[in-house]
């Protein structure tokens, strides 16, 4: 239930991953105190991603960067393709008005772009595309890039249902990527049985599995599914090292003047919660540097 779970139907033209996504979501949306709407936004996005980067290769990285002018902010949401995944949002603690009685992603989020960013561990560069915001419901907006930027029809349902506490009861989604030189019958196939399925939310309340998400959407279409050995987990990468070159990259002006309060510093990693201290010893060596420097 852990792992994203991979499938092609027999002639290649689909592709697809499935997941359910509950655990992750609910550790991001913890750490990012995360209120009702950024919750709902913040697990779309993270399971887009997963979602995206069990398609890559090895050591492979997918980033999506949601950027809206509505009251949440910026969402971002990362995942590699062995499964670690995290992200964060401007304003986790954003509200606005129910629509037909739902959470309002699309208001929430606003106008704007989406950067897609990919990286592979040996490209200095990583690769990035940017599409508008289709309708800031970011299901729409990944398959509006997927489309745009890598010319690939996708049918793609990312969603959570929350509890009357406002926290993750379950989340998950599925992409279907139409690959090229896929027949205009297997494409009629999937638009009949994308019609006749069952509302995303509806499936999850259920407690349907990864097999069963999936069929709920291509119907009879025979999908095999491929080995991906990986478990979903919430990951970060940042470490004291990198809190270090944060405070550094502040510049000397501002170090002296934390110097000066007298206090060791804290960074806080926006990804994962966590808290590094940077004691006063330390912040004293990094101004001597920047003296030995100049
Ligand atoms: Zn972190």
């Amino acid at each position: 239930m852990k792992r994203v779970h991979r499938f092609y139907s027999d002639n290649l033209f689909l592709r697809a991953t499935s997941v359910i996504s509950t655990d992750v979501v609910r550790e991001m949306c913890t750490i990012q105190k995360a209120a009702p709407l950024a919750t709902m936004a913040l697990g779309r996005a993270v399971t887009g991603a997963i979602l995206m980067a069990a398609q890559l290769r090895d050591k492979q990285v997918v980033a999506l960067h949601f950027r809206g002018n509505g009251p949440l902010g910026s969402i971002y949401a990362e995942a590699s393709y062995e499964g670690e995944c995290r992200g964060w949002c401007d304003h986790p603690e954003a509200a606005v008005p129910f629509k037909n009685g739902r959470i309002d992603v699309a208001a929430g989020l606003g106008i704007g772009l989406l950067n897609v960013i990919r990286s592979q561990p040996f490209e200095k560069a990583p690769h990035i595309g940017t599409v508008e915001l289709a309708t800031s419901e970011i299901g729409d907006d990944i398959a509006y890039y997927l489309h745009q930027s890598h010319q690939t029809p996708s049918v793609i349902a990312l969603g959570a249902v929350l509890n009357t506490d406002g926290q993750v009861e379950v989340a998950g989604g599925v992409l279907i990527e139409l690959m090229p030189g896929a027949s205009d019958a297997i494409i009629s196939e999937l638009e009949a049985s994308v019609r006749t399925a069952k509302p995303l939310a509806e499936m999850l309340s259920n407690g349907c599995n990864p097999i069963e998400l999936l069929t709920n959407f291509v119907g009879t279409i025979p999908m095999n599914p491929s080995e991906h050995p990986f478990d979903i987990k919430y990951t970060c990468r940042c470490s004291l090292d990198r809190a270090e070159r944060s405070i550094n990259m502040l510049g000397r002006d501002e170090i002296k003047e934390i110097v000066s309060l007298g206090v060791a510093s804290n960074v806080r990693c926006d990804f994962c919660g966590r808290s590094y201290s940077i004691s006063l010893e330390r912040l004293r060596e990094m101004l001597t540097q920047f003296d030995v420097m100049n």
